[in-house]
């Protein structure tokens, strides 16, 4: 592969850095599973040097006015969306996307360093009326300190800017860990930023497969202020018990178990439109995908026989080629799991539909599949499956739907369709989940505030909510004044 945006190392401190030991992992092409590049593996005792680059970096990036960190992050901004084509490509080869689903990720990624950078010139504090005679309250926002965060696989590239756009913005400066499946995406960004003129320290990127001893020193670190994590639930439970040692600001973005239901006066078509892209984007594998699929008796049949006839025209293949809707499964695991949901969920009484096995192009490659009889107690009711299987559940009652569609740990998105309002206003009001999206089934904008309860996290990314989670406020009271 070659690109100009192509690096093989970290990037601490405005350099490319390389550990002593000089050891490499490599970086494969789920599509082909070839070795796309080798990227050195950090020693974890060196992200110390990261964290120490972010904290000299902090107090001039910090005191910047908001308006010059805006203008560098903007031409950031500018630079990842003249580059798109160059970054989607690089993107395609290490995690399997489709192409155009891998520029849409790109340009969607670029949009929260520019909503960022220009929210942070909104960062308001308060002035409130004192109840002290002669003294006066002032609140001030002021950005947490140095941040670091560990990101997957699934958006190599935005999961990184939806979190360093509000950092940046607010004056923090990041230490960023990928995932080692996809390091290379996060290091383009690190290019751009260099070549956008975001100064040294503000931005490190450190690349390892050690992931568990790099959380550790960033979770350690009494330098590093907050952690934001995007990942698995069972990660993110251990990165919030390392971090209470130094009692560190934690954003979450966990697992979700989204439920995607059909009430009988859906528009039908629409609503498998809506599946075919809540469900089969990405192969499956993002945390808003539609995990179960809870169809109204009366179109229960009507809305199987729809989705099949779509997802049989789904095209599996390298996500390089002309018209592929469905690249690889980013790894052999990935298809392992795949499978046990499918056998569990046939060993207890679904029906398959259609797909249901690994694809013929062999490698981690897997058919769309459709399960039809979906229960309660099955796997796939209860897990986040992160593969292209959609189990249809039947169901008669609003009120057991809902009960069924809470009936899980997550609480990330859930999607409906229906067209009466009064249900509609009931069914919003009773998913107990951080995002609802009707009628439509994509719900991701820089604009609003993306995040789960539950134990599908804490926080929020994007929107002016986003800005919250990376500024600490500052009571100041004056006394004395005549
Ligand atoms: P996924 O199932 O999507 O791979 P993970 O939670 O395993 O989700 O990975 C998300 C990110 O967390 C990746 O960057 C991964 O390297 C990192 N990671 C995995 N285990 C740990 C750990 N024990 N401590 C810190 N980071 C980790």
């Amino acid at each position: 592969m070659s690109s100009k945006y192509l690096r093989d190392s970290s990037y601490i401190d405005g350099k490319w850095f390389n550990s002593k030991s000089n050891r490499y992992f490599d970086v494969l092409n789920p599509a082909t599973g070839t070795i796309l590049s080798r990227v050195n593996d950090i020693e974890p005792t060196d992200v110390e040097l990261a964290i120490q680059a972010a904290e000299r970096a902090f107090p001039s990036w910090s005191k910047m006015t908001s308006k010059e960190r805006a203008s560098i992050m903007r031409r950031f901004y500018e630079l990842i969306i003249e580059n798109a084509d160059e970054l989607a490509a690089i993107l395609t080869q290490e995690q399997g996307k489709p192409l155009s689903e891998a520029k849409t990720e790109i340009i969607y990624g670029a949009s929260f360093i520019e909503w960022f950078s220009e929210e942070g010139k909104r960062l308001y504090g308060d002035i409130i009326p004192s109840p002290i005679a002669n003294s006066k309250i002032i609140v001030e926002k002021s950005p947490v300190g140095v941040c670091a965060f560990i990101t997957p696989w699934n958006f190599p590239s935005a999961m990184i800017t939806r979190k360093i756009g509000a950092a940046m913005a607010a004056g923090c400066t990041c230490v960023v860990k990928p995932a080692h499946e996809t390091p290379l995406s996060a290091l383009a960004l690190a290019a751009l930023a260099e070549e956008a003129g975001v100064p040294k320290g503000v931005l490190n990127i450190v690349t390892g497969t050690d992931s568990h001893n790099i959380g550790r020193v960033l979770c350690d670190s009494e330098t590093v202020r907050k952690v934001s994590f995007t990942g698995s639930t069972d990660v993110g439970k251990i990165l919030y018990r390392q971090c209470a040692a130094t009692v560190k600001k934690i954003s979450l973005e966990l697992g979700g178990n989204a439920p995607f239901i059909v009430f009988p006066d859906a528009d039908l078509d629409a609503a498998v439109s809506g599946a075919i892209i809540c469900k089969y984007r990405n192969a499956g594998q993002t945390c808003v995908c539609a995990n179960r699929f809870y169809i109204h008796e009366d179109v229960y049949d009507k809305f199987a026989s729809k989705l099949a006839d779509k997802v049989r025209k789904l095209k599996v293949g390298d996500g390089l080629d002309k018209g592929v809707d469905i690249g690889p499964l980013i790894t052999p695991d990935a298809l392992e799991k795949v499978r046990s949901h499918i056998n569990d969920a046939l060993g207890q009484g679904a029906k398959l539909i259609e797909g249901g096995d690994t694809h013929d192009l062999g490698g981690s490659y897997f058919k769309p599949t459709i399960l039809g009889n979906a229960m309660e107690g099955m796997l796939i009711a209860k897990e986040e499956t992160f593969g292209p299987v959609a189990p249809l559940f039947k169901f008669k009652d609003i009120d057991d739907v809902l009960r069924q569609a809470n009936n899980t740990q997550f609480g990330l998105a859930a999607y409906f369709y229906a067209k009466d309002l009064a249900l509609i206003n009931k069914v919003y009001n009773g998913l107990e989940y951080g995002m609802v999206a009707v009628n439509t089934p994509i719900l991701s904008t820089e604009v609003a505030p993306f995040g789960g309860v539950k134990e599908s996290g804490i926080g929020r990314e994007g929107s002016k909510y986003g800005l919250d989670d990376f500024i600490e406020l500052k009571y100041v009271l004056l006394g004395g004044l005549e």
